[in-house]
């Protein structure tokens, strides 16, 4: 067993706190990591506030996860001690069911590990990233190449691959038009990507306090949803609109945006039930979808074609004991584009 120092959650309302976790002894297929940092996604303060579910605590969250191999089992193959390295929302998935055979482990048909907060294969609480070191099954580590600071790696490993694996799969590139709703965390990650994939970018934000920095990272046009005039100047305008928003929207204005054919596709993951009128659908035979991570395969893929494109995310690096500063900050849109804990100030 190593004891590693971790900072988490003790109930859903106290703040964040140090604390440290046991890993287990690397397995036969399992690789060490020392993590150098871990990137803060929306969804750990939807996780570490019980917003979804009731989550076991003591809870260590952080699922954009960038470090060095340190120790690797007698049968790992894949990787080596040294190798820069990245894990995302998933440890574990059953690797047996049509889903997980088509690369799909995001949609394991017997459920996958959640990175953090679910029970481990050796019956722990799984625990996550804003920790010193981690210990996970070789198949469900990612090579982060050389091309790519470490820093701006880590939030790839949750916003790049959600973003990238709709993008992908709903074609953007060349001749798409694309809007992104919401520019943080995911948001700019999406703006950066659909930019190198081709396609003709629209940052759909709230406001235009940011209209600058989404010019800079690709986007052909930025909108103010704030303006209702934004919602009647782009009717039935995009082919693809992805909504990285973390509350609640006013889907049937989305919807109003699409081309005929075009899709809606909801990343974002608010507490509370969505709804929206049929007919906003029904007209131009729209379509509304959600998409959740992506598979490890495509996951690889999506960190090498970020480095074949020069894209890292736009991090604020910080210590471990502003993490509770960074939460109330992202719950106020206030995030440029991605908080970093530098892991190395846990210690
Ligand atoms: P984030 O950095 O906080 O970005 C969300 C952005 O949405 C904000 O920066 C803001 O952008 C906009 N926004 C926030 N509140 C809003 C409101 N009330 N009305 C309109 N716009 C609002 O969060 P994130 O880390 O990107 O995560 C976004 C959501 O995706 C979270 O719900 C998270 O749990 C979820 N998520 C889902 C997956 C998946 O697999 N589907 C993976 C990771 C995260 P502007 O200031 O530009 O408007
Ligand atoms: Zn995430
Ligand atoms: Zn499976």
């Amino acid at each position: 067993m190593l004891t590693a120092h971790a900072y988490g959650a003790t109930s859903a309302t106290e703040p964040l706190s140090p604390m440290t976790v046991e890993r287990r002894d690397p397995g036969p297929r399992d690789v060490l990591i020392e993590i150098k940092y871990c990137g803060i996604c929306h969804s750990d303060v939807h996780h570490a506030r019980s917003d979804w579910r009731d989550e076991p605590y003591p809870l260590v969250p952080g699922h954009e996860i960038a470090g060095i191999v340190t120790a690797v089992g007698s049968e790992v193959t894949r990787h080596s001690v040294g190798d820069r390295v990245g894990v995302g929302c998933m440890v574990d998935s059953c690797r047996e069911c049509s889903q997980c055979r088509q690369g799909q482990e995001q949609f394991c048909r017997n459920g996958f590990t959640l990175t953090y907060g679910a029970e481990g294969e050796d019956g722990e609480i799984t625990q996550g990233g804003y920790s010193s070191h981690i210990v996970v099954d070789q198949d469900f580590v990612l090579r982060i190449p050389e091309g790519i600071a470490l820093d701006e790696a880590a939030p790839l490993l949750c916003a790049g691959i959600t973003t990238y694996s709709p993008l992908r799969h709903w074609g953007a590139g060349p001749g798409k038009r694309v809007a992104i709703v919401g520019m943080g965390g995911l948001g700019h990650a999406a703006v950066k990507i659909a930019h190198a994939m081709g396609a003709e970018v629209t940052v759909l934000s709230q406001s235009l306090r940011k209209q600058d920095d989404g010019l800079r990272l690709g986007a052909d046009h930025y909108y103010a949803t704030g303006d209702p005039g934004t919602f009647e100047k782009l009717a039935d305008t995009f082919d693809l609109i992805i909504n990285t928003v973390s509350a609640q929207v006013d889907l049937d204005a989305y919807l109003g945006l699409l081309a005929v054919d075009g899709a809606l596709v909801s990343v974002g993951a608010p507490a509370e039930p969505l709804s929206l009128n049929a007919f906003s659908l029904l007209r131009g035979r729209r379509t509304y979808a959600g998409s959740l991570i992506g598979g490890l395969a495509e996951t690889q893929e999506m960190l090498d074609f970020c480095a074949g494109h020069g894209i890292g995310a736009e991090v604020e690096v910080i210590p471990a004991d502003r993490i509770n500063d960074a939460y109330e900050r992202l719950l106020a849109s206030d995030v440029r584009y991605r908080f970093v804990i530098d892991i190395s100030t846990l210690n």
